[in-house]
């Protein structure tokens, strides 16, 4: 089933959105076991992205074929050290506590993390992020954080069937990264398994999809 679902997923995304940038496909991998991540990597998966810093380490040496590793979770700040220097991109970097933790961290190992800044896009008391408003103020102070660099931004949309609602909140979202881009911007990751299509028609080029590769989660195995 992994199998079929990533070769359909890979046939189905687009190669480039409507701004011409290639559209990545990163795995969310929350609860699934390292075999079934190592089938969807041998189906052609190349990212995947973790929310748990435990489960990370826990499977971390199982991995096989060597993805590009994302963070795309709420992160402590005490769980930094574990993922510094595996961690390819960090999507969620949603307060300016943990980005100045991230990068004194970075700095001590000698290295630069590339994150995104994540964005409260739908004013959402349950997600993490900054705030519309807050964004171009957030931006600003990371920017200038020595061992960061800022390559895009991440959100989540709402759970909601109102697909009027998602386009437009998906659309300010770009027109965000647009404005916000100094050059250095490479990234705008937004789309689960339930919006993706519309995200990446308004300008996503970084999907994260967990369900529509490996099924229905199931939190209690
Ligand atoms: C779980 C998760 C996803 C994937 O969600 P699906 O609906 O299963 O595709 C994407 N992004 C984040 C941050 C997640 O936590």
């Amino acid at each position: 089933m992994i199998e079929t679902n990533v070769k359909n997923l890979l046939n189905a995304i687009p190669e480039t959105n409507a701004f011409g940038e290639k559209v990545v496909l990163v795995a969310a991998v929350k609860t699934r076991t390292a075999e079934e991540i190592n089938l969807a990597v041998a189906a052609g998966i190349t990212d995947i992205g973790d929310n748990h810093v435990q489960e990370f380490k826990d499977k971390y040496a199982y991995i096989e074929g060597n993805p590009r590793r994302h963070f795309i979770g709420r992160l402590q700040t005490n769980k930094i050290k574990y993922l510094l220097g595996k961690t390819n991109l960090y999507h969620s970097v949603d307060r300016l506590g943990l980005a100045e933790e991230l990068s004194r961290q970075s700095e001590r190992a000698q290295t630069a993390s590339e994150i995104l800044i994540q964005i409260n896009i739908g004013d959402e008391l349950t997600k993490g992020g900054f705030s519309y408003g807050e964004a171009e103020k957030a931006f600003r102070a990371i920017r200038n954080l020595p061992a960061l660099k800022v390559k895009g931004l991440m959100a989540m949309l709402p759970l909601t069937d109102d697909v009027a609602l998602l386009n437009r909140l998906a659309k300010k979202m770009r027109a965000l990264y647009d404005g916000l881009n100094d050059g250095s911007f490479e990234r705008l990751s937004m789309g689960m398994s339930g919006d993706w299509r519309l995200c990446v028609d308004a300008g996503s080029n970084t999907i994260r999809l967990g369900t529509a590769i490996f099924g229905t989660r199931n939190y209690n195995k």
